[in-house]
């Protein structure tokens, strides 16, 4: 079993940001460390969890997890496997902002077992990241890197965004030139979406800004993926290219349906066909864990269709496919003849051309 555990505190909202967090100038990591500790507790006496003896990977994501007090994050990783123990050498993420990153804690986290750190970069360029909202400066990005390796984090991933309006003039090939000139193990890649009641989207609908153009993005896509895989790395994901052995394990676990588990606030867990997610709001699940109410705010089961369109859909975003004979033979020769997919030892993997389609196409497979 996966466990992820959702962190929510950030220093302030960035333009585009849409996640469960809450904005705190000072982190409340014991108490957020409690209730963790005995949400788990409560799921460790649960049927749910009698099959699972131990943990495959943890993933602290956000929010900002980095914002937690290091020797709180330790005594919280003790709590979690002392419960249920994790695999030996198994991996352990910590999401971090690059402005918090020192030598005292990058080395507390390796200390508490944290192996791997997802950073958020999103871009090199200072007038990219004042209009994002960042915190972090884009000199800021090198030290942190070299800081976590000097801890003994070797294992880093690097997040960036693309598809950014016109008016920024950002420059896209200097931004991946950065970033592998930093030579991460690992690199995540996201078109910037516009989600409502963000500031992105009051910019747009007042026409202070326009959002980039879908032939942007996928230009920008495309660039990606040919630089990428020049410098070495395997696209095995929409989202996520890695050195070969770098994968993530905990990512791969959701696109391969494996069994996880969720903490905190806003977090999602699933489990065969169940699956259910936290109260969103961080007062509202710290209210509900020291109150001993439940904190699962919904669940559902899903039937045979909904399984089979989300097998397609997981399935089509990494480079493993799906069989091929889950998608009619006359969809597959068009798809190859147009350069989307291709058929390798019985299964159909879509090429990037593929994955800039995935929805549309995941739909006309779907409804065949
Ligand atoms: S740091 Fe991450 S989670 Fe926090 S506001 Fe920015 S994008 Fe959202």
């Amino acid at each position: 079993m996966h466990l992820y555990v959702h962190v929510p505190f950030c220093a302030r909202r960035c333009s585009y940001c849409d996640f469960a967090i809450a904005v705190r100038r000072e982190v409340p990591s014991a108490a957020f460390r409690e209730g963790i500790l005995q949400e788990w507790s409560r799921w460790l006496v649960d049927d749910r969890l009698a099959g699972f003896p131990a943990l495959s990977t943890i993933y602290f994501g956000g929010g900002t997890p980095s914002r937690l007090q290091s020797s709180e994050l330790s005594r919280l990783i003790e709590g979690l496997v002392t419960a249920r123990p994790i695999v030996a050498g198994a991996e352990v993420t910590l999401e971090a902002n690059p402005e918090d990153v020192t030598p005292e804690s990058a080395a507390g986290w390796r200390l508490a077992g944290v192996n791997r750190v997802s950073l958020g970069v999103q871009s090199f360029e200072p007038g990219v990241l004042a209009w994002m909202h960042r915190t972090h400066t884009a000199d800021q990005v090198g030290p942190a890197v070299a800081m976590l390796r000097d801890a003994g984090i070797t294992n880093l991933s690097l997040d960036l965004i693309y598809g950014l309006p016109r008016h920024l003039a950002r420059d896209w090939p200097r931004d991946l030139d950065q970033a592998l000139a930093l030579q991460p193990a690992h690199l995540s890649l996201y078109a910037l979406t516009v989600e409502p009641w963000t500031p992105l989207a009051r910019w747009i609908d007042r026409g202070a800004t326009i959002a980039a153009s879908d032939e942007t993005e996928a230009s920008e896509f495309l660039v990606a993926h040919d630089r990428l895989t020049d410098a070495g790395y395997r696209h095995y994901e929409v989202s996520n290219y890695g050195r070969p052995g770098a994968e993530a394990v905990h990512n791969r676990a959701y696109w391969f349906r494996r069994p996880y588990l969720g903490l905190g606030p806003s977090a999602h867990s699933a489990m065969g066909s169940r699956r259910w997610w936290n109260v969103r709001d961080w007062e509202a699940w710290r209210q509900a864990i020291a109150t001993g109410q439940s904190s699962v705010a919904g669940e559902e089961q899903l039937d045979g269709d909904t399984r089979a369109l989300e097998d397609l859909y997981l399935g089509l975003r990494t480079d493993q496919g799906v069989p091929a004979a889950s998608v009619p033979a006359a969809i597959q020769t068009a798809w190859v003849r147009q350069g989307w997919a291709e058929v390798r030892t019985e299964r159909l993997v879509l090429l990037p051309e593929g994955w800039l389609r995935l929805d549309a196409l995941v739909a006309q497979a779907s409804a065949a």
